[in-house]
């Protein structure tokens, strides 16, 4: 049996690329499913964007490209990252991969972005070259779209301001935060990860910009029990009952993907929030119970109610490095995917 469930509803992903298209008012909306679709399912999460109207894949690198291009025979691939040794450069142009190129150095056959450097301080270049033929676009990346709209802002002046002369190209510059609240930063195309998966890029709720969470985890209490006053529960000792308390053995860990640092956090036990307590173990965590409750009680790690955002602000880290986090290998969680 496995010890826990993960979900994909390609429905949700379907309503948030169409959310996120009304908003984008005419540009296009290229799907980033880098890092395995953000550990949702690249292959399956690709092939639901581009059904719902997305016209372009991006990846981070080429061996992900090319894995995409294994199911996606003509869509548009584009692979965001550094492009890799000649021995790669040589499979993207084979299977047709469009790549950005951060320093200059443009291969010969292959369809490129030339990457700008605005403020991002990190793959880019100083300065935009006279573009030759093999390049189809023109990007930059915002490092504060989430955070400070007025320096992103400089950013996109910046950007505009070096590619005016170029418009014959595909432009783009704006990730989820950008497209959902910088009109100006549209420009030809969005490159949306975070928010096709019901995500907030503001790491608030999805719901503020009409987002619907794609994956949901589920699993069940392993064990029940009355921790006694000084009884204690897990490694160390972190969570010493003062009074008679009843705790669920939940059978998922930092092994699942389930992170040590979200002691503390709520999840949903019968459909009501419970906290978690003690040291969350590699294989199990405890939760804290207002009553007995029977062994295989449903417990709801994330979805129906439990977001992400709030996990990740339990443990001072962001939605995007959680969900990309856990682990549904075949030793793991059983993964399905839905259409509701
Ligand atoms: C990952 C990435 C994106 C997508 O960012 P989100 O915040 O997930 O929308 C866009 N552009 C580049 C260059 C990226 O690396």
């Amino acid at each position: 049996m496995h010890r826990s469930e993960i979900t994909i509803d390609l429905g949700a992903l379907r309503r948030n690329v169409r959310t996120l298209l009304r908003t984008l008012d005419g540009s296009r909306l290229w799907a980033v499913v880098k890092a395995d679709g953000y550990g949702h399912g690249a292959i399956d999460v690709a092939g639901a964007a581009l059904g719902a109207g997305a016209t372009a894949l991006c990846v981070a690198t080429i061996p992900e490209g090319l894995a995409l291009r294994n199911e996606y025979r003509t869509e548009r691939i584009v692979v965001l990252g550094p492009a890799g040794s000649n021995r790669e450069v040589a499979q993207a142009r084979a299977a047709g991969l469009e790549l950005a190129i951060a320093d200059g150095e443009i291969p010969e056959g292959v369809r490129v972005h030339l990457k700008l450097d605005t403020g991002m301080g990190r793959y880019g270049l100083a300065e935009l070259p006279p573009p030759p033929a093999e390049v189809v676009g023109l990007m930059t990346h915002l490092a504060t779209a989430d955070s400070d709209p007025a320096f992103a802002r400089e950013q996109i002046e910046r950007f505009q301001a070096a590619t005016d002369e170029f418009r014959h190209l595909t432009r783009h510059a704006a990730n989820s935060a950008a497209a959902l609240r910088l009109p100006e930063s549209r420009f030809d195309a969005a490159r949306c990860g975070v928010a096709l998966y019901g995500l907030s890029p503001f790491n608030t709720d999805p719901v503020e910009d009409g987002l619907e969470p794609v994956l949901s985890w589920q699993t069940s209490l392993a064990q029940v029990k009355r921790l006694e006053p000084g009884q204690s529960t897990g490694y160390g000792r972190r969570f010493v009952a003062e009074s008679a308390t009843w705790i669920g053995i939940v059978p998922v860990g930092y092994g699942d993907g389930f992170r040590r640092d979200l002691t503390g956090t709520e999840v949903r036990v019968a459909g009501e929030p419970r906290r978690v307590v003690g040291t969350v173990s590699m294989d199990s965590f405890a939760v804290e119970l207002d009553r007995e409750l029977p062994v295989g009680t449903p417990v709801v790690l994330l979805g129906h109610g439990v977001l992400a955002e709030a996990h990740a602000r339990v443990a001072d880290t962001i939605n995007y490095e959680l969900v990309c986090g856990i682990e549904s290998g075949p030793l793991r969680a059983r993964r399905t995917v839905i259409d509701a």
